[in-house]
């Protein structure tokens, strides 16, 4: 149904918008230029600068077409402000009618305004493909600078230049905010700001609007985080208004897990203890992130959450991504707390239907700690009194999984954990609909993880090194290439590399796990190699996140270059879990392409992991980083989360303020600037 804010237009162009996101009067007016060109002055052919773009204007003296070798137009122009100045134009394509129309110009003698960038050809100076318009009257000069527009197929710079400036006109562009608050923190008002993005006067700074530091964008950006920080932290107190159990307890059964420990907790550890617990105290759900590089004790801290839920009569639910992580978290887990008297029950997609529903009956009904996968969230699981959902490697499930997660078994108490450090903007920009707490401490006596790279022309020399490390008793593992576009020929992969070590190391025992494996086939390679009868575990990267075998102390992966940082981060941190030296090897494929040289590089030279989220952050921008578009966190198109560090934070603080001073104008802004995406978040 067309609303107000429709965009008037034939339904062909509207579809045309609709595939850049187009779809109101408002989206237009912030679809904002790539860039500008200037034509607002015309300059002579005999002064215009080689190499960059300029308007002139001139007249065709002769326009020929000629056959060979390729098909060209050629028109030959003249200076129309000058004596002096000639000019070839080459048009390798081009329309009968683009040729008449031309031809027409040269007898009526109309003046042709020209841009494009002039270059030595081989008679003198020439234009190939310039833009240029026939002047039959004379016409003014525009008097801003031309946005040249994101488009798509189909839709012309004309075509949606001449939308956004009907859309200018119609549109709401009334401030929001407070002027005097803006004023305060130099900000441009919002309606000065767009219309001069998109009609910049002549003499505003090129390279500010190039590079987005114009005082406009300024304020653009400030308006896009503030409306991203607005829906999360709408969201967020949305759910923090629904009641959850409040789960106080004397902190009995946490204290006796601990002192079975044969370890004390890092300082860093005890610190976020603390501050989950005073959340699961209180009678609201908590909703907190928590972050702490690989291997710093993430599952210990979940571990003692959950006997708070337990010891207070309710049921704690432990989630991994993968089945393997999800045995190996359900057997540590098992082991820690069984001995206290807890009841831990193993549920996931791949139990055999009978057994699944004595697990579920269980989880129904006695079971205290609940150890799965993502079949947890997915199937129908009626918790007898779910206090507590502890999902690991959080940034493998999507936000819509998360919120769907929230949906579940009434209101629990949710903690989230990731291993895959994200800078403090991205992290508050991204999260901001969670409490984040950060373990920035690693269990002492950790010996650092060597990393060395190889490249495949030394293959032989890696082969060396795993027979020499199982040679002294210990075990590596042994990651497969990564093909992304086929899991088919991934797997391909994996059992050729399987094949190839087999035959280059026939005395060592080499096992293989691979995601088309059964959950019960993968279970039963990763207790061999756990239990250490596998002496090599050549694995896809199913093995990425979690699994924790002391013995293993050396990890190679082949064709490192194909994987992202936090990919590799990750994979490394699998080795050096125990108290001896570990090396990574990262094997790589030559040539290398530059980012893939910077990357390895980034791995090469830093262990933690929030340097190296920094770095890739930089390296690749966060939308990629954060992961899929689809993932209903809105994106951000303008503001640059490095950069712009000082805006997230004042776009946070004022989104607080307003949510809690002004809900009527948080609510304006968020319909100007996401329109109805905002109800992705509405859960
Ligand atoms: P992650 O945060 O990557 O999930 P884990 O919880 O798997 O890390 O812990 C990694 C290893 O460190 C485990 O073997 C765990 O038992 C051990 N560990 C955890 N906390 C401590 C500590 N305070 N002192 C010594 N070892 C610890
Ligand atoms: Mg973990």
């Amino acid at each position: 149904m067309p609303t107000a804010d429709a965009i008037d237009a034939p339904p062909v162009i509207r579809s045309r918008l609709q595939k850049l996101g187009l779809h109101r009067r408002d989206d237009l007016v912030l679809h904002l230029p790539l860039r500008y060109e200037d034509e607002t002055r015309v300059t002579t052919i005999a002064d215009a600068p080689c190499g960059t773009p300029v308007q002139v204007e001139a007249r065709i003296i002769d326009l020929s077409v000629r056959p060979a070798p390729r098909r060209q137009l050629l028109v030959r122009v003249c200076d129309a402000h000058a004596d002096d100045g000639v000019l070839d134009l080459r048009f390798l394509s081009f329309y009968g009618s683009q040729q008449r129309a031309l031809e027409n110009a040269r007898e009526c003698g109309y003046k042709l305004r020209l841009f494009g960038e002039i270059r030595a050809g081989f008679l003198g100076p020439e234009m190939v493909h310039p833009r240029y318009r026939i002047l039959a009257d004379d016409e003014k000069l525009p008097d801003s600078l031309t946005p040249v527009y994101p488009t798509t197929a189909g839709l012309s710079q004309a075509s949606l230049r001449r939308l956004i400036t009907r859309a200018l006109h119609n549109a709401d562009l009334a401030e929001l905010l407070d002027l005097d608050w803006c004023n305060r923190h130099s900000l441009l008002p919002f309606g000065t700001a767009v219309t001069l993005l998109h009609a910049p006067p002549p003499e505003a700074s090129d390279v500010a609007l190039q590079t987005r530091s114009h005082p406009a964008w300024r304020r653009i950006k400030f308006d896009e985080l503030l409306a991203q920080q607005l829906s999360l932290r709408r969201a967020y107190l949305a759910r923090r208004r629904k009641g959850a159990p409040v789960l106080a307890s004397a902190g009995r059964l946490g204290r006796r897990f601990e002192a079975s420990l044969p370890f004390a907790l890092t300082g860093a550890q005890r610190r976020v203890v603390a501050e989950i617990a005073g959340d699961l105290a209180a009678p609201y759900p908590m909703q907190r992130l928590l972050q702490g590089d690989v291997g710093c004790g993430k599952t210990i801290v979940a571990a003692l959450a959950a006997c708070q839920a337990i010891e207070a009569g309710y049921q704690a639910a432990f989630m991994a991504p993968t089945e393997i992580l999800a045995e190996q978290h359900f057997l540590k887990l098992q082991a820690w707390l069984e001995p206290l008297g807890v009841e831990v029950v193993w549920l996931t997609g791949s139990l055999r239907k009978s057994v699944k529903q004595a697990k579920q009956l269980q989880a129904a009904t006695t079971a205290q700690l609940i150890v799965g996968t993502h079949a947890l969230i997915q199937e129908s699981i009626d918790f007898a009194r779910l206090g507590l959902v502890i999902v690991d490697e959080q940034h493998r499930f999507g936000v819509v999984q998360r919120l769907e997660l929230r949906r579940k078994g009434g209101n629990p108490h949710q903690l989230m954990m990731s291993a895959t450090p994200i800078p403090r903007t991205l992290a508050m920009s991204y999260y901001a609909d969670l409490d984040v707490s950060v373990i920035d401490e690693m269990p002492p006596g950790r010996l650092p993880i060597r990393t060395r790279l190889f490249s495949d022309s030394r293959r032989e020399q890696v082969i060396a090194a795993v027979r020499a490390v199982v040679a002294g008793g210990r075990q590596a593992y042994w990651v497969c290439p990564l093909v992304e576009e086929s899991a088919k020929l991934e797997l391909q992969a994996a059992l050729e590399t399987c094949a190839a070590l087999s035959a280059e190391l026939p005395d060592l025992r080499i096992g293989l796990v691979h995601g088309r494996l059964r959950g019960d086939e993968k279970a039963a390679v990763m207790a061999a190699f756990v239990a250490g009868g596998i002496d090599v575990l050549v694995a896809t990267t199913v093995i990425e996140v979690g699994v924790d075998v002391a013995n293993a102390t050396l990890m190679v992966i082949e064709h490192a270059e194909r994987f992202g940082l936090s990919q590799l981060h990750q994979l490394r941190g699998r080795v050096g879990r125990g108290r001896d030296d570990s090396v990574c090897v990262l094997l790589y494929q030559q040539p290398l392409s530059p980012t893939a040289r910077a990357r390895l590089k980034i791995i090469f030279e830093n262990t933690d992991g929030f340097e190296i989220a920094r770095q890739d952050l930089h390296l690749r921008g966060p939308g990629e980083f954060v992961g899929s578009r689809q993932s209903g966190v809105p994106m951000l198109r303008y503001a640059d989360l490095e950069g712009d560090a000082d805006l997230v934070e004042l776009a946070q603080a004022l989104a607080v303020h307003l949510l809690h001073a002004d809900p009527m104008c948080a609510r304006r802004h968020l319909r100007r600037w996401l329109g109805n995406r905002e109800e992705l978040l509405k859960a």
